[in-house]
């Protein structure tokens, strides 16, 4: 069935399949996705463990590199602050905050390196305006919106559609789902390319030695895989909604 994602480039297929695709195939793919999520996460926590404990030669900490990183990038009204809780590392875009969690800030480490980094990479996006970080901070409102109501928007078209037959309010309730799905779709170059930039400048500006950059590859590897897992997760719901309307249809 991952296939069926596979196929979804082409329009006329993606129709068929989307018709073919039952309820019970749908919601089967969720579960899977679901398991594969646990399992990426549980891998994530397993590396960042290991790279947290893994020193640094130049002996500096998160929240220095992270200095370093925007300074040679010309940045110098982003503040760098410690946020608690762990991987809940963000960049605040309205506050221009680089907000490191306590295990990367005072952490001289790999993975606290790679992770400021990624941090200070969405804080370059902005700068420079990046297109993709444009589209998803304008979709922020529309997805908090749309994720809060759809499942009462459907709730409500069900409704309405075993009384008038109608199946017009489903469809946007679908719709708003598929804003969801959209959103975490647009996520994924961002994210992709905030590593990119990090790694990028660990490497060129010689912050971390080679062996080092290993670790620090790794660690972003398998953050990015997280998204990848949402995004899929994400699309699996959409297709879900859908047959489970076009069977009630
Ligand atoms: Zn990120």
């Amino acid at each position: 069935m991952i296939t069926t994602l596979l196929f979804l480039g082409n329009n006329a297929e993606q129709s068929s399949l989307i018709a073919n695709l039952t309820t019970s195939e749908a919601f089967f793919l969720i579960i899977i996705i679901a398991v594969v999520g646990m399992i990426v996460q549980a891998r994530l926590r397993s590396v960042f463990n290991k790279y947290s404990n893994v020193g640094l030669s130049n002996g500096m900490t998160g929240a220095e590199i992270a200095a370093k990183m925007l300074r040679d990038h010309n940045i110098h009204d982003v503040k760098i602050t410690q946020t608690g809780g762990m991987l809940t590392d963000h960049y605040n875009p309205a506050t221009k905050t680089v907000n490191l969690s306590e295990g990367v800030f005072s952490s001289r480490s790999i993975a606290a390196a790679a992770v400021a980094c990624h941090e200070c990479g969405h804080a370059i996006q902005h700068a420079e305006g990046y297109a993709p970080l444009r589209l998803r901070s304008s979709l922020v409102p529309i997805v908090n919106f749309s994720s809060m109501m759809a499942q009462w928007v459907i709730i409500l078209g069900l409704i309405m559609m075993s009384i008038s037959g109608s199946s017009l309010v489903c469809w946007i309730g679908v719709g708003m789902i598929a804003m969801s799905a959209l959103f975490s779709i647009v996520t994924l170059p961002v994210e992709y390319n905030a590593s990119n930039r990090a790694l990028e400048w660990l490497e060129s500006s010689r912050t971390l030695r080679d062996d080092e950059m290993d670790g620090a590859r790794i660690s972003l590897r398998w953050a990015a895989r997280t998204y990848l897992v949402a995004a899929l997760s994400a699309i699996a719901s959409l297709l879900y909604y859908i047959t489970l309307i076009n069977r009630r249809n």
